[in-house]
C-alpha cells in the first residue's frame, strides 16, 4: 500500500513537472511572438523638477498587450524574459521604441524631454550592449543627451571593472545613467563612488514607508547624492505630504501617481499639451 501510494505521488509529481515545463514553453513561444507581432506597448510616466515644477523627463515602462489576457504588467513577464534570454530582443525593442517616440515628439514640436529606459542586468552584460545602444541612437536620430539608462546596483556587484568601463563608454556617448530602486540592493558606498552615474532614484518603498525610518533613509539618500554630486529623484510619490517633505529636503525631482500614473503615448501627449496650455509645463 505504502509503495503504491509512493508511486502515485511520484506520478502526480512528474505530471505536474511536465505540466510546468509545458506551460513555460508555451509562455516562451507567446512572448517571442509578442515581440515579433508588436504586442508590447510602452507607457510613459512624467518626472517633475522640484525647483521649477516643470516636467524634466519621462520613464518608459513596458506592458504586454496580450490578445488573450489583456494588459500584462512587466513584473509578470520581465523575470521570465530574463530566464529564457528573450530579455535581449525585448530590451532592444523597448530601447528602439522609446527613442523613436521621443524623436517623433521632438519633431512634432513638443518640448524635448529626456527619456529613461530600464535596462535589466542581463541585458547590460550581453555582448555588444553599448554597440546596440549606439546603433539604435543612430537609426532613430535621437540625440544621446535625451536618453537615460536606468540600471540597478546589481550590474556592478559582480563584474565591477567591466561594468565601470561599459558605463564610461556609454556616458562618453552623451547618455545619462540612473541607478534605479536605490537602497534595495547590495552594493557598497565605495562602489557607488566609482560608478559614473548622473542620478540616483530613491526606491518607492522608502517614500511609501510611513514610519520615521523611511523618511530618515530618504533624507540620507538625498544627502548622499548631494555629496557624490549626483542628481536625486524620488519614486512612488503619491501624497502631498510626501511631496512637501521632498521639497523641504531639497530632492531634485519626483515621479509618482501624485503627478500621473504611467500612461500611453497618446495620453501623455494630451497630458503634456494641456500642461503647456495652462502655462504649467
Ligand atoms: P521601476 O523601473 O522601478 O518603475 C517604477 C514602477 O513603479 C512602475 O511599475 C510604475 O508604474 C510604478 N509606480 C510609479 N509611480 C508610482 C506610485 O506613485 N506608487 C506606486 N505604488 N507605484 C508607482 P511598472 O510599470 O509595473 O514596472 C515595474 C518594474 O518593471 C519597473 O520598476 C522595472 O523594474 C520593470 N520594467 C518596466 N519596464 C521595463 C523594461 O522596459 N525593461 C526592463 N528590463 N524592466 C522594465
Ligand atoms: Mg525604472
Ligand atoms: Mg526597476
Ligand atoms: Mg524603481
Amino acid at each position: 500500500r505504502a509503495k503504491e501510494q509512493g508511486r502515485n505521488q511520484m506520478e502526480a509529481y512528474q505530471t505536474s513537472m511536465s505540466h510546468k515545463a509545458h506551460e513555460r514553453l508555451k509562455l516562451e513561444r507567446n512572448l517571442r511572438k509578442a515581440i515579433e507581432r508588436e504586442e508590447l506597448v510602452l507607457y510613459y510616466q512624467p518626472q517633475i523638477d522640484l525647483i521649477n515644477g516643470r516636467v524634466c523627463g519621462i520613464e518608459a515602462l513596458v506592458r504586454w498587450n496580450s490578445p488573450e489576457q489583456g494588459m500584462i504588467p512587466p513584473q509578470q513577464f520581465i523575470p521570465f524574459a530574463e530566464e529564457c534570454g528573450l530579455i535581449v530582443p525585448l530590451g532592444n525593442w523597448v530601447l528602439r521604441n522609446a527613442c523613436l517616440q521621443s524623436k517623433r515628439w521632438q519633431e512634432e514640436g513638443l518640448p524635448a524631454l529626456q527619456v529613461a529606459v530600464n535596462i535589466s542586468t542581463l541585458q547590460f552584460h550581453q555582448n555588444h550592449f553599448a554597440g546596440s545602444v549606439q546603433a539604435i541612437l543612430e537609426e532613430t536620430g535621437l540625440d544621446p543627451k535625451y536618453l537615460c539608462l536606468e540600471i540597478t546596483e546589481s550590474v556592478a556587484v559582480q563584474n565591477q571593472e567591466q561594468a565601470i568601463a561599459l558605463l564610461e563608454r556609454l556616458t562618453t556617448l552623451g547618455i545619462s545613467i540612473a541607478i534605479d530602486d536605490f537602497g534595495t540592493g547590495y552594493s557598497s558606498l565605495s562602489l557607488l563612488n566609482k560608478l559614473p552615474v548622473h542620478q540616483i532614484k530613491i526606491d518607492k518603498s522608502f517614500i511609501g514607508d510611513k514610519s520615521p525610518q523611511g523618511a530618515q533613509i530618504a533624507k540620507s539618500i538625498i544627502s548622499l547624492s548631494r555629496s557624490l554630486n549626483m542628481n536625486v529623484l524620488a519614486e512612488g510619490v503619491e501624497t502631498q505630504e510626501q511631496y512637501n517633505f521632498l521639497m523641504e529636503h531639497q530632492c531634485d525631482s519626483i515621479q509618482g501617481y501624485l503627478i500621473s500614473h504611467p500612461i500611453s503615448a497618446s495620453e501623455f501627449e494630451i497630458w503634456l499639451r494641456a500642461r503647456i496650455q495652462s502655462g504649467e509645463h
